[in-house]
């Protein structure tokens, strides 16, 4: 389990794009409290990584690096350092959510799951300045933590119980660190490339495209290093990593896929799909929550994402402020959009 966890800061509408862990209320994730504002959840999966990484300790990592206890304290130990590997990936991911509410975004939640943890950003960063700062800090702060416990572990009676686990937390924070400067999205070093070809390019598009290509190689790569492992004899290690490149892989292609159906969304009016008899349904909706007709699918829809809603009212602009300055004039649902994609594809315009 050295190769250490995956973390992903990022906007996770309607949960996560992955699928795998997300917003609060995912099937899955339970909220265990709050720090500094920000709800902390575990997904089921969590349990699996820490017992995964507890047994891979206790059976083989300390009875070599500390031999001549007893298998319950070796299990003792190894629980105690899985638990810290995630209060050291949490704190990581507490740097992320911090940072990116200091440029004004807000953070909904952190989740723990198998692979490490995600910070639930409501949107995404507006600018490669914030992006790369809300980015980079993350490894910034493993390595800080690597050499404060590096400086532990120094600083204790070597061989020794406390020694020993200070030694792996500094291990493992640093190969967190590193991992997760790869220059693939989604990783932390694939936002600092993307946020980076952002700023050069000017353009988010490309940007994302070269960053998601990039993690989906990456993705290739660790699938490919984990079977070679898996065929060389290191059946678990080696499983590890393919899953770790296979769930890069699969986050990196589903970013693109966002975008290109961004793309295909854009520019087509509102006011073409809008059902003109919305009946009685328009009364219970908030006036909050709506679109101008003159507004394209692509805005509809990320309005639709951000707030959990199934349709939207839309709104001739009347010049006034929000929904009270102009008229009604339709509904706009998710439905309506999936059977317009459907109908282009099938019609290939
Ligand atoms: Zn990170």
């Amino acid at each position: 389990m050295a190769s250490g966890p995956l973390d992903t800061a990022g906007a996770h509408q309607e949960g996560d794009r992955t699928g795998i862990a997300g917003a609060p209320g995912t099937p899955g994730a339970y909220s265990i409290g709050k720090v500094a504002g920000i709800e902390i959840s575990i997904h089921y999966t969590w349990l699996f990584a820490v017992a995964l990484i507890a047994w891979s300790l206790a059976a083989g990592y300390y009875p070599a690096d500390i031999p001549g206890l007893g298998v319950f304290t070796y299990w003792v130990i190894g629980i105690v350092s899985a638990v810290l590997l995630f209060a050291s990936v949490l704190a990581h991911e507490l740097m992320h959510s911090l940072v990116a509410r200091t440029r004004g975004i807000r953070v909904d939640s952190i989740t723990l799951f198998i692979f490490g943890g995600i910070s639930n950003l409501a949107s995404e960063p507006t600018a490669p300045g914030d992006e790369f700062f809300i980015s980079v800090v993350g490894p910034i702060s493993s390595f800080v933590l690597a050499a404060i416990f590096g400086m532990v572990a120094v600083a204790l009676p070597q061989p020794g119980v406390a020694g020993a686990v200070a030694g792996y937390l500094a291990v493992v924070n640093l190969l967190l660190g590193i991992f997760n400067l790869i220059p693939g999205f989604p990783l932390d070093g694939g936002r600092v490339f993307r946020s980076l070809v952002w700023g050069v390019t000017g353009s988010l598009r490309r940007a994302t495209l070269v960053a998601s290509y990039s993690g989906q190689g990456f993705g290739w790569l660790l699938i490919l290093g984990g079977l070679l492992r898996l065929l060389g004899g290191d059946i678990f290690g080696g499983l590890w990593i393919a899953f770790i490149g296979w769930f890069l892989n699969s986050a990196a292609e589903s970013v693109r896929q966002d975008q290109s159906l961004d793309e295909s969304l854009r520019g087509v009016a509102v006011s073409k799909l809008m059902d003109v008899s919305p009946g009685e349904a328009t009364t219970n909706m908030s006036v909050q929550d709506f679109v101008f007709q003159e507004a394209d699918l692509a805005a509809a829809i990320r309005v639709m994402g951000q707030k959990g809603l199934h349709q939207l009212p839309v709104v001739e602009d009347g010049g006034g402020d929000g929904a009270e300055g102009g008229h009604l004039r339709g509904l706009i649902s998710r439905e309506g959009v999936v059977r317009f994609l459907q109908c282009r594809q099938e019609l290939r315009v």
